[in-house]
């Protein structure tokens, strides 16, 4: 290491580098290109960097990484393949709500359900609910040789009938559980009470999931979790209602300029109505509007108002604030109330990933960097052979005549002229985010390392207490740090 000797024999290592204080302290906002991170001192592998985060107070999430909520990246496949690596009736532990059938139904309402659903290991009771006597269960094996005309059949006499079945006790630890699926090698186990009543089932296919994706993130029940984005009108307390039955871990109030009473009494009426539904609030970039909403009761926060890959805020509302500054800033004040902060937008990079976090957020959210892969909602079109998905932004004229929340988002009731905040576009076909995200996670853990941080929390802390050194880059040095100097090349990243 560094150490120098002078006069006299003491050893020091000069000050070098700047702290984030001391990086952010004049008035000149900065953004992630504007610096970079020093390296510091390693003494653990990269796969040893924990990359638990916190969501929200009483959230937290395995990876870091939240996908931009807009139709055109993520819709049910976005969701779910992010939570792999939270939509709960995809993955969970005990369904204790699954599709259940009766003996007098037909093959035919078995094949509706498997086209509705995706699933056609369905339990039979008496009366075709839950809570009532398990009389069989059809699974795909009873009726795939069936012809067209048996689909009236009663499932009364294709079904596996109770004698048959392997089932587990009610109270049954999911583990015990596990075992018994595992030993019978069925693809569901009914779970019944002391007169055998069904409670509930567990499926084979989420016992590996749970295998093949060890960093879900889930509930104590096992529940992958589940967050959705609510408006501040009255109709959206309707919405919430349903969330809430539906059982939606965390709520989004997403609005352009967060600061305003709206988000403020919707903050208030929802923790009042369900105290232990996590509500995140934003957008902000400033303390004078974080506090607004921390004081209202926020479990999170959302920072970033100008910087989307999309957005052109800050040319036509001459509003909004340099990212950098304003991850800082918010993430500085809202630790006080141990609130933690979503970066929203921006990233261009894995890089930028870690210098979010770096600046104090607790999870990164990206919309061009998912958007075009083949899990966003957008389709698949061509131009010059080239294969190309569209991205929008919530504040684009196009985004805004389609959904009613990007209008809410962008524009105020009773507001005669609508103006476009964003534009829309297109982006290069990226392939599975099941290849990518998992990119993204090793880069992270790297840069960790490299940084000589063995978790995020260790990361952020470093920072608060002026260990972890940045420096600013000119514009030269930005140059410097890319590619140069080639006649030509093909950067490939993963
Ligand atoms: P990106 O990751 O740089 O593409 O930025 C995505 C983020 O841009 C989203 O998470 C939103 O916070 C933000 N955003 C979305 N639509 C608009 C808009 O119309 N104007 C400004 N910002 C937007």
């Amino acid at each position: 290491m560094a150490d120098y000797l002078i006069s006299g024999g003491t050893l020091y290592v000069p000050e070098d580098g700047l702290t984030a204080q001391q990086l952010f302290a004049s008035a000149d906002g900065l953004t992630y290109d504007d610096f970079l991170i020093l390296p510091g001192f390693i003494d653990f592998l990269t796969g040893e960097v924990d990359l638990t985060s916190a969501l929200t107070r009483k959230i937290t999430l395995k990876t870091p990484l939240i996908s931009f909520p807009t139709d055109t990246v993520t819709e049910a496949d976005m969701a779910i393949a992010m939570a792999l690596m939270g939509v709960k009736k995809f993955e969970q532990g005990f369904i204790t709500d699954p599709v259940v059938l009766s003996p007098s139904n037909t093959v035919g309402d078995v094949l509706e359900a498997k086209v509705r659903h995706g699933f056609s290991g369905i339990p039979i009771t008496e009366t075709g609910t839950m809570g009532s006597k398990l009389v069989g269960i059809v699974t795909s094996r009873d009726i795939d040789f069936l012809a067209e005309k048996d689909h009236t059949t009663l499932l009364s006499e294709v079904m596996t009938p109770r004698i048959e079945l392997v089932v587990a006790p009610a109270g049954v630890t999911f583990e015990e559980a596990n075992e018994i699926l595992k030993r019978s090698k069925k693809g569901k186990l009914p779970v019944v009470n002391d007169h055998d009543e069904l409670v509930a089932i567990i499926a084979r296919t989420d016992l590996k999931k749970n295998r093949d994706y060890p960093l879900a993130s889930k509930d104590s029940h096992k529940q992958l979790l589940c967050g959705a984005v609510v408006g501040t009108r009255e109709d959206d307390k309707f919405r919430l209602d349903l969330l809430t039955q539906a059982g939606v871990d965390v709520i989004v109030l997403d609005s352009s300029q967060g600061n305003l009473v709206y988000q403020i009494a919707m903050v208030h009426y929802t923790k009042q109505k369900y105290p232990h539904l996590q509500v995140i609030g934003g957008n902000v970039v400033t303390a004078a509007q974080a506090k607004n909403l921390i004081d209202a009761g926020v479990d999170g926060l959302h920072v970033g108002m100008g910087c989307g890959s999309i957005c052109i805020t800050p040319q036509v509302m001459a509003c909004g604030r340099i990212h950098g500054s304003a991850v800082y800033k918010v993430a500085e004040y809202a630790r006080r109330f141990g609130v933690p902060i979503i970066a929203d937008g921006g990233i261009q990079t894995l890089g930028h990933v870690v210098k979010a976090l770096a600046l104090g957020a607790s999870t990164v959210m990206m919309g061009s960097l998912l958007a075009a892969t083949a899990e966003a909602s957008a389709e698949y079109f061509f131009s010059d052979g080239v294969p190309l998905k569209k991205y929008q932004g919530m504040g684009s004229l196009d985004a805004m005549e389609k959904s009613s929340s990007s209008q809410k988002r962008y524009f105020s009731e009773g507001d005669k002229v609508k103006f476009a905040q964003s534009i829309s576009g297109s982006i290069q076909d990226k392939g599975f985010i099941q290849k990518f995200v998992p990119y993204l996670i090793a880069g992270i853990q790297h840069s960790c390392q490299d940084i000589g941080a063995r978790s995020l929390s260790v990361l952020r802390s470093m920072m608060y207490s002026g260990e972890l050194k940045f420096e600013k880059r000119t514009v030269s040095a930005q140059m410097e740090g890319g590619v140069h100097g080639l006649h030509s090349y093909e950067k490939r990243l993963y």
